[in-house]
C-alpha cells in the first residue's frame, strides 16, 4: 500500500512537470514511457548513448525480382524502405561516412553504435554472401552489436545458423516486417507472405538467440469487398473500381496483441505513409483511401502501448518519411509534435491510473 502512495505521488509530479513543460514549450519528459523506449534501455545496458548506421548490402526483396512479385510491397520507396542509408560493402570509410551522417552533434568517440542492415530484405542472399557483411562492422570497437531488417518468409536453415553463429559473438536484433496479422490487408499491400511464416521465424530466431523487434503499419487501407474483409474500418471511401477501407483500431490493435503474445522482444509502429512512385500513391491520388489524422495516430499508439508488457521495448512510436517523397499525411513530418502529443496523452493515462489507484 505505502508503495501503491508512493506510485501516486510521483505520478503527480510527473504530470506537474509535464504540464509546466509543455506550457514552455519544451519537450514534455514522458513518464512510463520513456522507460520503455529501446534508446533509454540500450544506454542502461551498454553505458553509453547507442545509435544505429543505416546500411545498404545491396539486397533485394521476393516481391521485387520476380520471385513473388516485381513490384514490391504497395507503400514500399524505390530505396526499399531505407531512404538515408550508406552503401556499404564492409569497409571501414563506409561505416564511417554512416556515422557522419547522424550530424556533428553526435560525440562519435563517447557513443556506441549498432549497424543496421536496413535497405530491402537483408537475408535474401546466401549466408556467404552475408555472413562477411554481417561480420565486418564487429572490427569497429565502438560498433556494440547488429540489426538486421528482414521477412519472415527469408529465414532458411543456413541463414539461422548464421543468426546463431553471429548471436555468439554479439548483440543482434532482427527486425521482420509483420505489417498486420490481417490476410486482406496483407492481400492488398502485396506483403506476401502468410502469417505462418511470422510464427516460425520468430521461434526460430529466438532459438538462434536474436532479439526479435515487429515491425507494424497503423492506417493501412485493404479492400472492403475483399472475400476475407470481416468488418467495416474506419472510413469507407468508394473510386471508380475499387473500394477500400481502413482498418479500424480494433483491426490495428488485435495486431498488437497478436504480437504481443509472439514473445517478441521490441515493436517498432509505423504510421503509413503515401510516397511518391509507389502504387498506394497512384490509389491515394485517384481518391480510393485517405491516411489517418494525427490524432487517430495518437490515439491508437497510445492505446497499443496499453497493450503491450513492460518487457517489450518500443523502438519506434512513429517513423521519419523522406520529405522529397511524401504525399500523404503532411502532419507525418511534423515528428516532434506526435511525439509530443503520444507523451501528452500517456500523461492523461497516468493521471487516471493514479485517481484509480487513490
Ligand atoms: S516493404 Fe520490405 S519486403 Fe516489402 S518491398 Fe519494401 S523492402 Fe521489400
Amino acid at each position: 500500500m505505502a508503495n501503491c502512495k508512493w506510485q501516486v505521488a510521483s505520478c503527480k509530479w510527473q504530470i506537474a512537470s509535464g504540464k509546466w513543460q509543455i506550457a514552455n514549450g519544451k519537450r514534455i519528459m514522458g513518464t512510463e514511457l520513456e522507460s520503455r523506449m529501446i534508446g533509454r534501455r540500450l544506454k542502461n545496458e551498454f553505458g553509453r548513448k547507442i545509435y544505429k548506421l543505416s546500411l545498404d548490402i545491396g539486397c533485394t526483396c521476393p516481391t521485387r525480382d520476380g520471385t513473388k512479385g516485381t513490384r514490391g510491397c504497395i507503400f514500399c520507396s524505390q530505396a526499399g524502405s531505407g531512404d538515408f542509408s550508406e552503401r556499404y560493402t564492409g569497409k571501414q570509410e563506409e561505416l564511417d561516412r554512416a556515422k557522419a551522417r547522424l550530424g556533428a552533434k553526435i560525440d562519435t568517440g563517447k557513443a556506441g553504435f549498432i549497424a543496421y542492415f536496413q535497405n530491402y530484405t537483408n537475408t535474401y542472399a546466401s549466408a556467404e554472401y552475408l555472413g562477411p557483411l554481417f561480420e565486418a562492422p564487429l572490427a569497429d570497437k565502438t560498433v556494440v552489436g547488429i540489426s538486421i531488417a528482414t521477412r519472415p518468409d527469408c529465414l532458411g536453415p543456413e541463414i539461422i545458423a548464421l543468426i546463431r553463429r553471429l548471436c555468439m559473438r554479439t548483440t543482434v536484433f532482427v527486425e521482420l516486417g509483420l505489417q498486420t496479422i490481417h490476410d486482406s490487408t496483407a492481400a492488398f499491400i502485396r506483403r506476401g507472405f502468410p502469417l505462418t511464416d511470422y510464427d516460425r521465424a520468430v521461434g526460430d530466431l529466438r532459438a538462434a538467440g536474436a532479439r526479435v523487434v515487429t515491425h507494424l503499419i497503423f492506417g493501412l487501407p485493404y479492400p472492403s469487398n475483399h472475400p476475407s474483409a470481416d468488418r467495416a474500418g474506419l472510413s469507407l471511401e468508394s473510386t471508380e473500381g475499387q473500394m477500400l477501407s481502413l482498418e479500424s483500431t480494433e483491426m490495428m490493435l488485435e495486431s498488437v496483441r497478436y504480437v504481443a503474445r509472439s514473445g517478441v522482444e521490441g515493436v517498432k509502429f509505423q504510421l503509413l505513409h503515401v510516397l511518391r512512385g509507389t502504387d498506394l500513391a497512384e490509389l491515394y491520388q485517384n481518391g480510393a483511401f485517405r491516411t489517418l489524422t494525427m490524432d487517430e495516430y495518437v490515439d491508437v499508439v497510445v492505446r497499443a502501448l496499453s497493450i503491450l508488457p513492460d518487457s517489450v521495448s518500443i523502438h519506434r512510436l512513429t517513423g521519419d518519411p523522406p520529405r522529397r517523397l511524401l504525399i500523404a499525411p503532411d502532419w507525418a513530418t511534423d515528428k516532434k509534435r506526435v511525439l509530443n502529443k503520444i507523451r501528452e496523452r500517456m500523461v492523461g493515462r497516468d493521471q487516471i491510473v493514479s485517481d484509480a489507484v487513490r
